[in-house]
């Protein structure tokens, strides 16, 4: 190790962005609102009364749980402007329930969803000039939980501190879809029977960025998770996985892995499944939820039964995929039969395209909460 390469400027925590920058300049995760959320939990005393305070460093002893035992879990949501001004949040109960789902998972504690939800919003209020008022951008919402007890021992902590950051994002594609090629990985699996694939914990994303950058290297811009010797297929990146085809009996059918334990319950997933169903008669097409072989999908393209393959998740609400490169193969996905120019089939681009409406309070729905 070398002392002192570091310049003295580049030392300790970089300071974020404090300006808001326009909106084609902002880039996923890097730009912060001016306040977040924070409440503390003691074993035996329970929640402390929330607080809304200026973005910043947190401070934690180097023992603390969290850096060590990986004790995290975290959600993922968005807030949407709609074209009167308000902001909105897409079915932010489910985020609360899943992150009580994944907490005890980790031996952290549980919170009140409902009320957590009336704090986000609170947030939501005092940075509502973070939120981009465009179509198509959206005020990224990042809701962490993590064990702050100072102790080597490994077991439940004592103490743990539930906060929420917020970052102005733009539109995942923003000049139109671009269809993915996936690299289909046979060696590392992300989840399995058993372990902790359908919780939202920290700890299941550190060890998928070294197979993304082995698939990147290999042209491919997400991996396709697979799992057991038939490589059934599981998530695309950090996306659950749809495919759409002309299935053995003949059918149009929507189809999805199952919730088993080793995938992760999207709220975009459960959205997709809720309309698909609802379409079910208009579309003529059956919509389930079970195992999908790499096999299954490499005779189905072959056959021309293949229609479309897309991944789904609050980020780029779908994703397109063209092509899955499987043992040093490539399989070829339709995209619009149609449309050459186009990068998205079109059930893909109608889920899109019905999803972000509702998002943006141009379709009423339920989904959609207004924040007053
Ligand atoms: C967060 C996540 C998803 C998508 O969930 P949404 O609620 O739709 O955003 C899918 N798979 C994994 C592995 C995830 O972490």
């Amino acid at each position: 190790m070398v002392i002192g390469i570091i310049p003295v400027e580049m030392r300790g925590l970089r300071s974020h962005w404090t300006a808001q920058l326009p909106n084609q300049e902002l880039v996923f995760g890097q730009t912060f609102s001016d306040h977040m959320l924070q409440v503390e939990w003691v074993e035996g005393y329970g929640w402390s009364a929330p607080e809304i305070k200026p973005y910043g460093p947190l401070q934690l002893a180097p023992s603390a749980v969290v850096f060590h035992y990986a004790f995290e879990c975290f959600e993922g949501m968005k807030a949407y402007k709609d074209k009167q001004g308000c902001i909105r949040l897409f079915r932010p109960d489910m985020n609360m329930k899943r992150m009580n789902n994944s907490a005890p998972r980790v031996s952290l504690p549980t919170f009140d969803g409902a009320q957590y939800i009336e704090c986000i919003k609170e947030l939501l209020r005092v940075d509502q000039r973070w939120v981009p008022d465009e179509y198509g951008y959206s005020l990224y919402i990042r809701p962490t939980l993590i064990g702050t007890e100072e102790c080597l021992g490994v077991r439940a902590s004592n103490r743990a501190l539930l906060y929420t950051i917020c970052s102005p994002v733009g539109p995942y594609y923003a000049t139109g879809f671009k269809a993915i090629s996936l690299y289909a990985n046979v060696r590392e699996v992300r989840a399995w029977p058993g372990g902790v694939g359908d919780a939202k914990l920290g700890a299941n994303y550190a060890p998928t960025i070294k197979p993304a950058r082995e698939a990147a290297k290999l042209g491919c811009q997400q991996v396709l998770w697979l799992i057991g010797e038939k490589h059934e297929l599981m998530e695309v990146g950090t996306m659950n996985l749809f495919v759409f085809w002309i299935n053995k009996a003949g059918r149009r059918e929507l189809i999805t892995p199952a919730l088993d334990g080793t995938i992760l319950p999207g709220v975009t997933r459960d959205s997709i499944l809720a309309l698909t169903r609802s379409w079910r008669d208009e579309l003529d097409i059956d919509v389930s939820e079970g195992k999908i072989e790499m096999a299954q999908i490499a005779s189905a393209a072959n056959e021309g039964r293949l229609l479309e393959i897309f991944g789904a998740g609050t980020a780029a609400v779908v994703s397109p995929v063209k092509r899955i490169l499987y043992l040093g193969k490539d399989i070829n996905v339709p995209l619009d039969p149609s449309n050459p120019n186009s990068q998205a089939g079109p059930l893909t681009k109608r889920l899109n395209d019905t999803i972000m409406g509702i998002q943006y309070g141009d379709i009423p729905h339920e989904w959609s909460v207004v924040i007053n």
